[in-house]
């Protein structure tokens, strides 16, 4: 591992997904919505750190509770 992968990885901003358009991390850093943190926070559910945390049982239910009332299909 060379000096830069290590500074990288010491950063708390970065996500270990390695961020990007759909990275959690990188999109509040941006400002940008976040649907996942929207509908936990309405549910007073706490937010995950990254986008390699677990969800906890509520949040999944609550995940799956939209996207079946939801269908975007
Ligand atoms: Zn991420």
């Amino acid at each position: 591992m060379n000096e830069e992968n290590s500074k990288m990885l010491n950063n708390d901003n970065v996500c270990p997904c390695g961020g990007g358009q759909s990275c959690i991390v990188d999109r509040r850093e941006l400002n940008d919505w976040v649907h996942e943190d929207n509908l936990f926070l309405e549910n007073k559910l706490p937010l995950r750190k990254n986008c390699f945390q677990q969800y906890t049982n509520k949040q999944l239910k609550l995940l799956n509770n939209f996207y079946t009332n939801n269908s975007f299909c």
